[in-house]
Protein backbone atom coordinates (compact mmCIF):
# COMPACT_ATOMS: atom_id res chain seq x y z
CA UNK A 1 0.00 0.00 0.00
CA UNK A 2 0.90 3.08 -1.05
CA UNK A 3 0.90 5.75 2.13
CA UNK A 4 1.84 8.10 0.37
CA UNK A 5 -1.27 8.55 -1.63
CA UNK A 6 -2.75 9.06 1.80
CA UNK A 7 -1.60 12.32 2.71
CA UNK A 8 -3.30 15.67 2.07
CA UNK A 9 -1.41 16.61 -1.69
CA UNK A 10 -0.59 20.36 -0.33
CA UNK A 11 1.25 18.77 2.82
CA UNK A 12 3.30 16.18 0.81
CA UNK A 13 4.06 19.45 -0.79
CA UNK A 14 4.25 21.82 2.07
CA UNK A 15 7.97 23.06 2.61
CA UNK A 16 7.64 23.45 6.41
CA UNK A 17 9.03 26.43 8.31
CA UNK A 18 12.57 26.31 8.93
CA UNK A 19 12.89 27.56 12.18
CA UNK A 20 16.72 28.58 13.61
CA UNK A 21 16.65 25.85 15.65
CA UNK A 22 16.27 23.27 12.62
CA UNK A 23 19.00 25.11 10.54
CA UNK A 24 20.86 24.44 13.47
CA UNK A 25 24.91 24.70 13.39
CA UNK A 26 27.77 24.58 16.02
CA UNK A 27 28.77 27.45 17.82
CA UNK A 28 28.69 29.17 20.92
CA UNK A 29 27.21 32.75 19.82
CA UNK A 30 23.61 32.02 18.87
CA UNK A 31 22.26 35.25 17.59
CA UNK A 32 19.82 33.87 14.88
CA UNK A 33 16.54 33.25 16.51
CA UNK A 34 15.66 36.96 18.06
CA UNK A 35 15.81 35.30 21.48
CA UNK A 36 16.51 36.89 24.93
CA UNK A 37 20.40 36.33 25.51
CA UNK A 38 19.58 37.11 29.18
CA UNK A 39 17.66 33.91 31.16
CA UNK A 40 15.32 34.29 34.22
CA UNK A 41 15.92 31.96 37.16
CA UNK A 42 12.90 30.64 38.08
CA UNK A 43 12.14 26.86 39.98
CA UNK A 44 8.72 25.26 40.34
CA UNK A 45 6.90 26.43 42.96
CA UNK A 46 4.25 23.23 42.08
CA UNK A 47 5.14 19.57 41.70
CA UNK A 48 2.21 17.90 41.09
CA UNK A 49 1.82 16.84 38.05
CA UNK A 50 -0.87 13.74 38.39
CA UNK A 51 -3.74 16.60 37.75
CA UNK A 52 -4.41 18.12 34.59
CA UNK A 53 -3.92 21.51 34.09
CA UNK A 54 -6.28 24.83 34.51
CA UNK A 55 -7.45 24.85 30.58
CA UNK A 56 -6.65 28.90 30.97
CA UNK A 57 -4.76 29.90 33.97
CA UNK A 58 -6.82 32.68 36.01
CA UNK A 59 -3.65 33.74 37.61
CA UNK A 60 -2.03 34.08 34.00
CA UNK A 61 -4.88 36.19 32.99
CA UNK A 62 -4.85 37.94 35.99
CA UNK A 63 -1.06 39.27 36.24
CA UNK A 64 -1.25 39.64 32.33
CA UNK A 65 -4.36 41.72 32.72
CA UNK A 66 -2.25 43.87 35.02
CA UNK A 67 0.37 43.88 32.93
CA UNK A 68 -1.24 45.13 30.06
CA UNK A 69 -2.42 48.02 32.54
CA UNK A 70 -5.44 49.49 30.37
CA UNK A 71 -8.93 49.77 32.24
CA UNK A 72 -10.43 48.29 29.29
CA UNK A 73 -9.14 45.28 28.89
CA UNK A 74 -10.00 42.36 31.54
CA UNK A 75 -9.57 38.02 31.20
CA UNK A 76 -12.33 38.33 29.31
CA UNK A 77 -10.34 39.92 26.49
CA UNK A 78 -7.61 37.42 26.60
CA UNK A 79 -6.60 33.94 25.19
CA UNK A 80 -3.28 31.74 26.92
CA UNK A 81 -1.89 30.27 24.01
CA UNK A 82 0.86 27.74 23.27
CA UNK A 83 3.38 30.58 21.87
CA UNK A 84 1.40 33.01 19.58
CA UNK A 85 2.37 30.37 16.98
CA UNK A 86 -0.69 28.22 17.95
CA UNK A 87 -2.68 31.69 18.16
CA UNK A 88 -1.68 32.38 14.47
CA UNK A 89 -3.29 28.49 13.54
CA UNK A 90 -6.36 29.02 15.88
CA UNK A 91 -7.56 32.31 13.94
CA UNK A 92 -7.28 31.12 10.60
CA UNK A 93 -8.84 28.03 11.42
CA UNK A 94 -11.92 29.57 13.32
CA UNK A 95 -12.38 32.44 11.00
CA UNK A 96 -11.46 30.75 7.16
CA UNK A 97 -13.72 28.50 5.26
CA UNK A 98 -11.48 26.29 2.72
CA UNK A 99 -11.77 27.13 -0.11
CA UNK A 100 -13.39 30.63 -0.06
CA UNK A 101 -11.80 32.54 2.55
CA UNK A 102 -8.18 34.44 2.50
CA UNK A 103 -5.70 35.76 4.47
CA UNK A 104 -3.53 38.58 3.48
CA UNK A 105 0.09 39.94 4.76
CA UNK A 106 3.23 42.20 3.91
CA UNK A 107 6.22 40.79 3.03
CA UNK A 108 9.04 40.66 3.77
CA UNK A 109 7.72 39.46 7.16
CA UNK A 110 7.34 36.55 9.71
CA UNK A 111 7.06 33.54 7.85
CA UNK A 112 4.61 31.44 10.23
CA UNK A 113 1.39 33.14 8.17
CA UNK A 114 2.19 31.71 5.14
CA UNK A 115 3.13 27.95 6.67
CA UNK A 116 -0.15 27.61 9.07
CA UNK A 117 -2.34 28.89 6.06
CA UNK A 118 -1.20 26.80 3.84
CA UNK A 119 -1.11 23.95 6.31
CA UNK A 120 -4.88 24.15 7.21
CA UNK A 121 -5.61 24.51 3.03
CA UNK A 122 -6.70 28.67 3.27
CA UNK A 123 -5.37 30.56 0.24
CA UNK A 124 -2.98 33.32 0.55
CA UNK A 125 -3.09 37.32 -0.48
CA UNK A 126 0.68 38.33 -0.46
CA UNK A 127 0.94 41.53 -1.02
CA UNK A 128 4.53 42.83 -0.55
CA UNK A 129 5.63 46.23 0.84
CA UNK A 130 6.85 49.15 -1.10
CA UNK A 131 10.38 49.62 -1.24
CA UNK A 132 10.52 52.22 1.83
CA UNK A 133 8.51 49.16 4.03
CA UNK A 134 5.29 50.52 3.71
CA UNK A 135 1.70 49.24 2.83
CA UNK A 136 0.81 48.84 -0.79
CA UNK A 137 -2.43 50.43 -0.08
CA UNK A 138 -3.54 50.59 -4.12
CA UNK A 139 -2.83 46.72 -4.23
CA UNK A 140 -4.37 45.66 -0.20
CA UNK A 141 -8.27 47.33 -1.68
CA UNK A 142 -7.70 46.22 -4.64
CA UNK A 143 -7.84 42.22 -3.08
CA UNK A 144 -9.65 42.68 -0.15
CA UNK A 145 -12.09 40.45 -1.50
CA UNK A 146 -13.02 37.32 0.56
CA UNK A 147 -9.99 37.61 3.12
CA UNK A 148 -11.21 37.22 6.35
CA UNK A 149 -7.82 38.21 8.63
CA UNK A 150 -5.04 40.32 7.64
CA UNK A 151 -1.71 39.69 9.55
CA UNK A 152 0.72 42.60 10.09
CA UNK A 153 3.70 42.45 12.37
CA UNK A 154 4.45 45.66 14.23
CA UNK A 155 7.42 46.26 14.91
CA UNK A 156 7.80 43.53 11.47
CA UNK A 157 10.17 40.88 11.32
CA UNK A 158 13.05 40.51 10.06
CA UNK A 159 13.51 44.34 9.13
CA UNK A 160 12.88 45.68 12.86
CA UNK A 161 10.04 48.69 11.12
CA UNK A 162 7.67 49.53 12.92
CA UNK A 163 4.29 50.88 10.83
CA UNK A 164 3.07 54.49 12.20
CA UNK A 165 -0.44 54.28 14.51
CA UNK A 166 -1.79 56.62 11.46
CA UNK A 167 -0.79 53.96 8.81
CA UNK A 168 -2.61 50.80 11.17
CA UNK A 169 -5.89 53.18 11.48
CA UNK A 170 -5.93 53.43 7.35
CA UNK A 171 -5.69 50.26 7.08
CA UNK A 172 -8.38 49.59 9.46
CA UNK A 173 -10.41 52.42 7.50
CA UNK A 174 -9.54 50.82 3.96
CA UNK A 175 -10.52 47.14 5.57
CA UNK A 176 -13.97 48.02 6.68
CA UNK A 177 -14.54 45.89 9.16
CA UNK A 178 -15.01 42.91 6.69
CA UNK A 179 -11.87 41.11 8.16
CA UNK A 180 -9.69 41.24 10.91
CA UNK A 181 -6.91 43.16 11.51
CA UNK A 182 -4.02 40.72 13.51
CA UNK A 183 -1.20 43.02 14.91
CA UNK A 184 1.70 40.66 15.98
CA UNK A 185 3.41 42.59 18.47
CA UNK A 186 6.22 39.63 19.15
CA UNK A 187 8.28 42.51 19.82
CA UNK A 188 6.64 45.64 21.23
CA UNK A 189 8.15 45.35 24.64
CA UNK A 190 11.40 47.02 22.97
CA UNK A 191 9.86 50.38 21.66
CA UNK A 192 8.21 52.56 24.24
CA UNK A 193 4.93 53.18 23.90
CA UNK A 194 3.43 52.22 20.72
CA UNK A 195 1.25 49.63 21.57
CA UNK A 196 -2.42 49.22 19.98
CA UNK A 197 -4.18 48.38 22.97
CA UNK A 198 -6.32 50.79 23.27
CA UNK A 199 -7.48 50.62 20.16
CA UNK A 200 -9.20 47.61 20.64
CA UNK A 201 -11.61 49.25 22.20
CA UNK A 202 -12.72 51.43 19.20
CA UNK A 203 -12.07 48.34 16.92
CA UNK A 204 -13.77 44.94 17.65
CA UNK A 205 -12.47 43.53 14.42
CA UNK A 206 -8.43 44.22 16.18
CA UNK A 207 -6.71 41.66 17.32
CA UNK A 208 -3.36 42.02 19.40
CA UNK A 209 -0.81 38.78 19.58
CA UNK A 210 1.74 38.69 22.50
CA UNK A 211 4.48 36.30 23.25
CA UNK A 212 6.90 35.45 26.43
CA UNK A 213 8.59 34.25 24.18
CA UNK A 214 11.21 37.39 23.17
CA UNK A 215 11.46 40.39 25.53
CA UNK A 216 10.29 38.07 29.02
CA UNK A 217 13.45 35.56 28.03
CA UNK A 218 11.25 32.67 27.87
CA UNK A 219 10.91 30.99 24.66
CA UNK A 220 11.66 27.48 25.99
CA UNK A 221 8.17 27.84 28.12
CA UNK A 222 5.85 28.13 24.62
CA UNK A 223 3.27 31.12 26.04
CA UNK A 224 1.85 33.48 23.85
CA UNK A 225 -1.76 35.78 24.34
CA UNK A 226 -4.36 36.67 21.86
CA UNK A 227 -6.07 39.89 23.25
CA UNK A 228 -9.50 41.16 21.52
CA UNK A 229 -12.70 41.59 22.05
CA UNK A 230 -14.74 39.22 24.79
CA UNK A 231 -16.54 37.42 21.96
CA UNK A 232 -13.63 36.44 19.53
CA UNK A 233 -11.71 35.15 22.55
CA UNK A 234 -15.06 32.79 23.60
CA UNK A 235 -14.60 31.44 19.87
CA UNK A 236 -11.23 30.88 19.86
CA UNK A 237 -11.68 28.87 23.17
CA UNK A 238 -13.83 26.79 21.44
CA UNK A 239 -11.33 25.23 19.03
CA UNK A 240 -8.09 25.49 21.45
CA UNK A 241 -6.56 22.11 22.48
CA UNK A 242 -8.33 20.75 25.94
CA UNK A 243 -4.80 21.63 27.98
CA UNK A 244 -2.38 23.71 25.75
CA UNK A 245 -0.22 24.53 28.72
CA UNK A 246 1.93 22.25 30.48
CA UNK A 247 1.07 22.93 34.58
CA UNK A 248 5.09 23.54 35.37
CA UNK A 249 4.90 26.57 32.16
CA UNK A 250 1.51 27.63 34.01
CA UNK A 251 3.94 28.41 36.94
CA UNK A 252 6.73 29.88 35.88
CA UNK A 253 4.92 31.95 33.18
CA UNK A 254 2.92 33.67 36.32
CA UNK A 255 5.89 33.50 38.09
CA UNK A 256 7.93 35.78 34.96
CA UNK A 257 4.56 38.04 35.42
CA UNK A 258 4.79 39.42 38.94
CA UNK A 259 5.99 42.92 39.34
CA UNK A 260 9.85 42.36 40.11
CA UNK A 261 9.85 40.35 37.27
CA UNK A 262 9.08 42.36 35.14
CA UNK A 263 10.78 45.17 35.88
CA UNK A 264 13.69 42.18 35.16
CA UNK A 265 12.43 42.23 31.69
CA UNK A 266 12.38 46.39 31.28
CA UNK A 267 15.83 46.46 32.43
CA UNK A 268 16.89 43.79 30.26
CA UNK A 269 15.06 45.30 27.15
CA UNK A 270 16.95 48.59 28.11
CA UNK A 271 20.48 46.80 28.35
CA UNK A 272 19.25 45.07 24.54
CA UNK A 273 18.33 48.05 23.09
CA UNK A 274 21.53 50.23 24.23
CA UNK A 275 23.68 46.87 22.94
CA UNK A 276 21.65 47.68 19.72
CA UNK A 277 22.24 50.79 19.46
CA UNK A 278 25.87 50.63 19.68
CA UNK A 279 26.32 47.90 17.57
CA UNK A 280 24.62 49.87 14.83
CA UNK A 281 27.74 52.62 15.00
CA UNK A 282 29.82 49.93 15.07
CA UNK A 283 28.85 48.02 11.81
CA UNK A 284 28.61 50.82 9.98
CA UNK A 285 32.13 51.63 9.60
CA UNK A 286 32.62 47.72 7.87
CA UNK A 287 33.47 48.80 4.41
CA UNK A 288 31.24 45.48 3.33
CA UNK A 289 28.56 46.62 6.01
CA UNK A 290 25.96 48.54 2.91
CA UNK A 291 22.89 49.67 4.57
CA UNK A 292 21.21 48.68 8.28
CA UNK A 293 17.25 49.19 8.66
CA UNK A 294 16.19 51.34 11.29
CA UNK A 295 14.88 48.89 13.79
CA UNK A 296 12.60 48.91 17.15
CA UNK A 297 13.13 45.54 18.08
CA UNK A 298 16.29 43.21 19.48
CA UNK A 299 17.50 42.88 16.34
CA UNK A 300 19.33 43.98 13.05
CA UNK A 301 18.51 43.57 9.63
CA UNK A 302 22.10 44.42 7.56
CA UNK A 303 22.73 44.83 4.27
CA UNK A 304 26.32 42.92 2.77
CA UNK A 305 28.80 42.85 0.48
CA UNK A 306 29.47 39.43 0.07
CA UNK A 307 26.89 38.50 1.98
CA UNK A 308 26.81 34.79 1.30
CA UNK A 309 30.80 34.37 1.93
CA UNK A 310 30.23 36.41 5.33
CA UNK A 311 27.19 34.85 6.39
CA UNK A 312 29.00 31.28 5.75
CA UNK A 313 32.55 32.55 7.37
CA UNK A 314 31.17 33.61 10.60
CA UNK A 315 28.77 30.05 10.58
CA UNK A 316 32.27 28.79 10.46
CA UNK A 317 33.62 30.00 13.31
CA UNK A 318 30.75 29.65 15.64
CA UNK A 319 28.16 32.81 15.10
CA UNK A 320 25.52 31.68 13.87
CA UNK A 321 23.24 34.55 12.51
CA UNK A 322 19.89 34.29 10.17
CA UNK A 323 20.39 34.28 6.15
CA UNK A 324 17.02 36.66 4.65
CA UNK A 325 18.90 35.71 1.67
CA UNK A 326 15.57 34.24 0.37
CA UNK A 327 13.10 36.44 1.92
CA UNK A 328 11.39 38.72 -0.54
CA UNK A 329 13.66 41.73 -1.51
CA UNK A 330 15.86 41.14 1.17
CA UNK A 331 18.83 39.58 -1.15
CA UNK A 332 22.32 39.80 0.56
CA UNK A 333 20.68 40.80 3.87
CA UNK A 334 21.29 39.07 7.27
CA UNK A 335 19.14 39.13 10.26
CA UNK A 336 21.53 39.35 13.80
CA UNK A 337 19.64 38.85 16.96
CA UNK A 338 21.27 41.73 19.58
CA UNK A 339 22.97 39.30 22.06
CA UNK A 340 25.12 40.28 25.34
CA UNK A 341 27.92 42.81 24.88
CA UNK A 342 29.89 40.05 24.80
CA UNK A 343 28.42 38.33 22.25
CA UNK A 344 28.17 41.64 19.65
CA UNK A 345 32.15 41.76 20.51
CA UNK A 346 32.72 38.16 19.88
CA UNK A 347 31.29 39.01 16.15
CA UNK A 348 32.68 42.42 15.91
CA UNK A 349 36.26 40.50 16.56
CA UNK A 350 35.68 38.13 13.84
CA UNK A 351 34.57 40.68 11.29
CA UNK A 352 37.18 42.92 12.08
CA UNK A 353 39.78 39.86 11.31
CA UNK A 354 37.52 39.47 7.60
CA UNK A 355 37.67 42.29 7.04
CA UNK A 356 41.13 42.65 7.67
CA UNK A 357 41.79 39.36 5.43
CA UNK A 358 39.54 40.71 2.64
CA UNK A 359 41.87 43.86 2.12
CA UNK A 360 45.00 42.38 2.32
CA UNK A 361 44.35 39.71 0.50
CA UNK A 362 45.56 37.13 3.04
CA UNK A 363 42.34 35.25 3.33
CA UNK A 364 41.28 31.87 2.21
CA UNK A 365 38.39 30.28 3.10
CA UNK A 366 38.35 27.58 5.72
C1 LIG B 1 9.02 34.85 17.46
C2 LIG B 1 7.79 35.34 16.81
C3 LIG B 1 6.55 34.77 17.07
C4 LIG B 1 6.42 33.45 17.76
O1 LIG B 1 6.39 33.52 19.04
P1 LIG B 1 6.07 32.25 19.94
O2 LIG B 1 5.23 32.86 20.98
O3 LIG B 1 7.39 31.77 20.41
O4 LIG B 1 5.33 31.23 19.13
C5 LIG B 1 5.42 35.34 16.54
N1 LIG B 1 5.51 36.40 15.72
C6 LIG B 1 6.69 36.94 15.41
C7 LIG B 1 6.74 38.10 14.51
C8 LIG B 1 7.86 36.43 15.93
O5 LIG B 1 9.04 36.94 15.57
Amino acid sequence: MDIKKLVRNKILKLKPYKSARKIGGVGDVWLNANESPYNNFFFLKNNYFNRYPEPQSYLILKRYVNYLNNSKISFKNILISRGSDEAIDLLIRAFCNPNKDKIMFFPPTYGMYHISSKIIGIKSIIITTLKNGNLNFKKIKKNINFVKLIFLCRPNNPTGKILSKKIVLYLLKCINNKSLLIIDEAYIEFIFNKNLLKYLYLYPNLVILRTMSKAFSLAGLRCGFVIASSFIIKILLKIIAPYPLSSPVIDLVSQALLKKNIVFMRNKVLTINSNRIWLIIVLKKFFFVKKIFDSSANYLLVYFYYSEFIFKYLWNNGIILRNQNKNYFLKNCIRISIGTKLECLKLIMKLKKLSYNLKTRYFCVK
